[in-house]
């Protein structure tokens, strides 16, 4: 098969892809985006949908004002895809609840916490066992205390991704369901990419396929360090009251989401492309949730899923023009982090085709050579 040329195909059918799609088309760009599985079928369609700045790798530095720019954008990102598709993508402000067991998790958690009361527009402090309980009742007895965040915020990952595709749409934005296999080159310029039945023609392309974009080093000869970190989430119901905010300790989470059900992760398991879900990581999932909240021990598990992160090997996202090449560009890494990172992934890669340059805040420090190239 080959289609029509196009301005910019875009490699992996992700939330980096359908949100830099939405925004190129709606610049004017004729925007084809490749997907090998269909819409949201991977981490984009499956993640948990929190989205705070305060916490993860690369803060405060370096990538604090890149954090921030995100979130706010999710703000004004939600308005304007519901006005564009009439999709809820579920945006709302969500406190956090991050509880310490023993001292020293509580001392770790209060000089954790020194640099982000200076963060304007959040408010984050210490509260004991008592005040932690009144804020979320449900939480356990046992706590020490913990760190209340008020307010990051949240999405629904799946509406968030229907809505940046439909948005997409409106402006011609069109997703081919076709795997790539490869690039077409004439010298320095990326002309096409190879498909499993054909090739399809591009004026610029964008390698977008999340935990995958590391198999595209072979493509393009250049070393992009990105490889899979499975998580889980389980989805349960209970007869308890919904929680009133997400509660969290260490890598695990727990909440009450829009479809009322309770959802818990999560794990980190290097289990290369094996997006399958198993019994060691349910059991793990459920230890630390009703350790979290005893209470919930009636909650009927309904669903498991797995899915893969893309993990660079500093854990920050890469997005880039691809050095040797005059039209290869990439955005991948998002972690534990890509649906909050999304909406400046994104930004970054329309301001790098458009204008040659990022202008969103931060977005120096994703670019591809702070990895030392490999020979
Ligand atoms: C359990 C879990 C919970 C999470 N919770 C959160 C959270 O609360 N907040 C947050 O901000 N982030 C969260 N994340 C992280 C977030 O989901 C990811 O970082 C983000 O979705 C990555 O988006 P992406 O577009 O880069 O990649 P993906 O969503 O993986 O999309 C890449 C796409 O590329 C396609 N593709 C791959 N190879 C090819 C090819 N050769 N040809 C065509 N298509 C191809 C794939 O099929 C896939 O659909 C979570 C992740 C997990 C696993």
């Amino acid at each position: 098969m080959t289609t029509g040329s196009r301005d910019v195909v875009i490699v992996g059918g992700g939330i980096v892809a359908c949100l830099s799609g939405y925004l190129l088309g709606r610049r004017g760009y004729k925007v084809t985006i490749l997907e090998a599985d269909s819409l949201g079928s991977h981490a984009s369609g499956f993640a948990f949908g929190g989205l705070d700045p305060l916490t993860g790798v690369g803060l405060p530095e370096p990538l604090l004002d890149f954090s921030l720019w995100c979130y706010g954008r999710h703000r004004s990102l939600a308005r304007e895809l519901h006005e564009a598709t009439g999709i809820d993508v579920g945006f709302e402000l969500r406190d956090r609840l991050n509880l310490a067991f023993t001292d020293d998790d509580a001392r770790a958690a209060k000089q954790g916490i020194e640099w982000m009361k200076d963060i304007g527009g959040f408010n984050v402090e210490w509260v004991d066992n008592s005040q932690a309980r009144e804020i979320e009742p449900q939480v356990s007895g046992e706590i020490t205390g913990g760190v209340y965040a008020q307010s990051p915020a949240a999405v629904e990952p799946y509406r968030f991704i229907l809505a940046a595709m439909r948005a997409g749409e409106r402006y011609h934005v069109e997703m081919l369901q076709r795997r790539a296999t490869g690039l077409i080159s004439d010298g320095d310029r990326c002309t096409g990419v190879t498909l499993e039945n054909g090739s399809i023609d591009a004026g610029i392309v964008v390698l977008a396929m999340g935990p995958w974009t590391g198999l595209a080093s072979e493509w393009c000869g250049v070393d992009i360090p990105v490889t899979p970190l499975k998580g889980q989430i389980l989805r349960m119901r209970t007869s308890h009251d919904p929680l009133k905010l997400s509660v969290n300790y260490q890598h695990s989470y727990v909440a009450t989401k829009s479809d009322g059900l309770i959802w818990a992760g999560t794990t980190e398991e290097e289990t290369g492309f094996d997006d399958s879900p198993n019994s060691a990581a349910r059991d793990s999932i459920m230890a630390d949730f009703l350790k979290m909240i005893p209470g919930m021990s009636d909650a009927e598990l309904l669903q498991q899923t797995a899915c893969l992160r893309p993990m660079s090997a500093d854990g920050m996202p890469i997005v880039d023009k691809i050095d040797g090449w005059d039209n290869l560009y990439v955005a991948t890494g998002g972690g534990r982090k890509g649906i909050l990172w999304s909406t400046g992934m994104a930004h970054t890669i329309l301001d790098l085709i458009a204008d040659g340059k990022a202008d969103v805040s931060g977005a120096e420090h994703l670019k591809l050579d702070r990895f030392p190239a490999k020979v």
